[in-house]
């Protein structure tokens, strides 16, 4: 169609997943709240329904918050990026704006969870603000192009073309590309002259030497995990690790794979690194190391895998024996030595695992990498390319730890892209 015969639409937000309806309805706020006319917004949805995404966060519980809101928790090539950006939309007022959509919320520990710790009754409040707000919705709709006349010409799959006075790419990351995030915004965003740092996965899998994981498969534990680079500690946290055929996963495992993900360049670690697990604090070694002590007298002519029965999984507390001692498990608790109970205190303080690297995007809840920030103003999220654009969410090179960090960076981006929108049109917020 001849671009002058279309109708232009004052806002088109390109995505339905967190960030994007925030923005949409955000800018129909600060309408309302300028008693003025609602804009015509509208949002195009590559999937057939909105918040696919948010439908499959926290388990289907939609952690969307953290009460620990330090900022080193967000990651971005551009180190004050995110800070300036939730300085402007805190966590507070984000909060207020989901309240205000019905979305109350609740805390289980730090992580925050809508009262109904169900991510659809999430999806459902924001499908019902876009009514609420005169948000027009498409979707089976994947824009394939964004071009910048006088005003933005939006191309789609099925061969449709929109026009808009401004644009906001919400379109997410290239990770979980099952729920429709498969790096779009990179291409469209490079085609309009930004540059695009190469996504990466994040809160993932750890790949690492098999054999020892493999046999586990299935099993987890709690523990206290090590990420280490070149014998340098790098990331630490307390957890559940799971084992699997590829490695390692779990909770713990997903919250340092950032810093896996981050030495890697072509697929390839670029220094070596490995995890280790502590699978007793101090003070329960050393009573272990009695309790073994006293094993070997006791249980003298068990065979040794009896020495740590019931204090660990067996399947487990066996391949730390084999591990530690490299000999048959059929030999007698008595044959081992004080040297040999101190290698097994060793590997029960210190097991370690050569990492070889993460999952890949297809496993990963998040994006590292995408649009460099530097080239959008962190006070509007404006491109400072094209006017009139803006981005949003995990489509931009900001990334936050496991813990609910990137819900509130798309909650608290998305309210900034569409307020600023709002403002650029009208003057003011
Ligand atoms: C399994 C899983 C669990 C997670 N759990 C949590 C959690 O508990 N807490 C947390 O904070 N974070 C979690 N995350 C991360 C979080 O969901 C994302 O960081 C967040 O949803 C990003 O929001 P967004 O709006 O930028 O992108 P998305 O929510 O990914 O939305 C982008 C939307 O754009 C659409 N789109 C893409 N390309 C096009 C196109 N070409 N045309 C039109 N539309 C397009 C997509 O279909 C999608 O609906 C999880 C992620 C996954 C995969």
């Amino acid at each position: 169609m001849d671009s002058s015969a279309m109708p232009v639409w004052d806002l088109i937000v390109i995505g339905g997943g967190a960030s994007g309806m925030s923005a949409a309805i955000a800018y129909q706020r600060a309408c309302r709240d300028a008693r003025k006319e609602p804009g015509t917004v509208l949002i195009l949805e590559k999937n057939d329904r909105v918040g696919k995404k948010i439908l499959a966060t926290g388990n289907g519980r939609c952690n969307l918050s953290n009460k620990d809101m330090q900022f080193s928790h967000f990651h971005s090539h551009e180190k004050s990026f995110p800070s300036e950006v939730l300085d402007l939309v805190p966590q507070k007022e984000s909060l207020i704006f989901l309240e205000e959509l019905g979305i109350l919320t609740t805390a289980e520990g730090n992580k925050m969870f809508p009262v109904s710790k169900t991510s659809s009754s999430v999806v459902d409040a924001f499908r019902f603000a876009l009514d609420d707000y005169d948000i027009s919705l498409i979707e089976q709709s994947s824009v394939t192009e964004i071009k910048k006349e006088e005003n933005f010409i939006i191309s789609t799959l099925d061969e449709q073309t929109y026009q808009a006075k401004q644009v906001i790419v919400a379109c997410g990351g290239a990770c979980a590309a099952s729920l429709g995030t498969t790096g779009d915004g990179y291409r469209w965003l490079s085609q309009l002259g930004h540059r695009v740092y190469a996504p990466k996965p994040s809160i993932v899998q750890i790949v690492t030497e098999n054999a020892v994981t493999k046999a586990l498969s299935g099993l987890k534990l709690e523990c206290d995990l090590s990420l280490i680079a070149e014998d340098v500690v790098v990331a630490r946290q307390f957890g559940e690790v799971l084992f699997a055929d590829y490695g390692l996963s779990g909770p713990a495992v997903f919250q340092v794979s950032g810093e896996v993900s981050r030495r890697m360049k072509k697929n390839q670690l670029s220094v070596p690194m490995k995890v280790t697990l502590q699978l007793f604090d101090e003070a329960t070694l050393r009573s272990l190391r009695s309790e073994m002590i006293r094993r070997r007298e006791a249980f003298a002519d068990r065979t040794l895998d009896h020495l740590l029965l019931s204090i660990l999984p067996a399947k487990i507390g066996n391949m730390i024996l084999k591990t530690a001692l490299h000999r048959p498990l059929s030999l007698h608790i008595a044959s081992l030595s004080d040297a040999d109970l101190d290698a097994v205190i060793r590997t029960l303080r210190i097991w370690s695992f050569d990492v070889i690297g993460t999952r890949s995007l297809e496993y990963a809840q998040t994006t590292i990498g995408g649009a460099d920030c530097s080239e959008f103003d962190p006070k509007t999220l404006e491109s400072k390319i094209v006017s009139g654009l803006y981005g949003c969410g995990e489509v931009l090179d900001v990334d936050g730890d496991c813990g609910g960090y990137n819900l509130q960076w798309a909650f608290s981006s998305g309210i900034l892209a569409g307020r600023s929108a709002y403002a650029r049109a009208f003057g003011g917020v």
